[in-house]
């Protein structure tokens, strides 16, 4: 079995309790959970637009498409983040057998780590989905308009509060075709790819019923430590899984998200998505069976992961 390289390079530290720092003068940080719950009402109707008819699904290569990477690169920009490279959108474009090229693009923004900016921690959530078919509009609330909202709502929520790490918002295109524009991102990243140290990758983060996987910890098991404290504070039932080869193929999600191009490419993932339900890939995945409360306790849960990471993982030798 393949050993993910970047797993030398950090230990988990033996405490997340910080220093406090000299002088205790500094005024408290904003708190992050705070400030997205503040955020809430206007979280929840971005998940709204992005899911509506008039994105026609978010077909990859189609006008509504267009629209969605639009929607969110203007919110990228209000939530602070800096371009990687020469600016939010990065297009790409692949070809399959006989089929003629096709394109994508997805979008990268930044906030530089305080502590660590040569270190980074990759936020991902694909903003494609299935398109019309038959006349009908696959809305992809769930799958994934609530992953793609939830990194906007995650770069906004942390404004202002100090990272040790560097941390990367990508919102990746063309993952209902083979995870392309995750693939794009490792084979041509836009940072070095030996500076990645974890991806966090939201793909269904709304339609929980009250439970959250997190998967990764199998491949990674310096993660389960990590994960188990958050699931002690999560305002949901977190439950670590589905990542092991070992049970029936359909439950092991190694590779079932944009999470596989990284784990592909040696680098830790945690993968947060929910059990698949009947709208899963119909056009029935809606705005409107979505519960408000339970996709707000799944991103709390999702920014609590992302900022025991950034205290918990330590690069050595540096
Ligand atoms: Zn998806």
């Amino acid at each position: 079995m393949h050993i993910p390289l970047p797993l030398r390079a950090f230990v988990v530290a033996s405490t997340l309790g910080a220093c406090a720092p000299d002088g205790d003068a500094a005024p408290p940080a904003t708190d992050p959970l705070a400030a997205l719950s503040a955020d809430s009402a206007v979280i929840v109707d971005e998940l709204r637009l992005l899911s509506a008819d008039d994105m026609e699904g978010r077909g990859t290569g189609t006008p509504g498409a267009a629209l969605a990477l639009a929607f969110l690169e203007a919110r990228f920009g209000e939530a602070g983040l800096e371009p990687v490279g020469e600016g939010f959108t990065h297009p790409f474009s692949w070809s399959r057998g006989a089929a003629g090229p096709r394109a994508g693009a997805n979008l990268v923004g930044q906030r530089p780590g305080a502590e660590r900016p040569g270190r980074v921690i990759v936020v991902s959530g694909h903003y494609d989905h299935e398109g019309v078919r038959n006349g009908e509009i696959f809305n992809g609330a769930d799958d994934n308009a609530s992953g793609a909202v939830g990194l906007v709502a995650l770069a906004r929520a942390l404004r202002g509060v100090p990272l040790r790490h560097t941390v990367v918002f990508a919102a990746f295109d063309a993952e209902e075709v083979g995870l392309r524009g995750a693939r794009e991102f490792v084979a041509q990243p836009p940072v070095p790819l030996d500076s990645i140290v974890l991806n966090i990758n939201m793909d269904m983060v709304a339609r929980t019923g009250g439970i959250l996987w997190a998967a990764g910890a199998h491949h990674t098991p310096a993660l389960r430590p990590i994960l188990e404290s958050v699931a002690t504070r999560a305002p949901l039932d977190l439950r670590l899984g589905h990542d092991s080869p070992a049970g029936s193929p359909r439950d092991d999600w190694t590779s079932q998200s944009d999470h596989g191009a990284f784990h592909e490419a040696g680098i830790p993932f945690v993968y947060l998505g929910v059990d698949d339900h009947p709208d899963y890939h119909r056009p029935t995945d809606d705005f409107e069976r979505v519960v408000p409360g339970e996709y707000m306790n799944a991103l709390r849960t999702a920014l609590m992961v992302l900022l025991a990471m950034d205290q918990a993982l330590q690069p050595t030798g540096s």
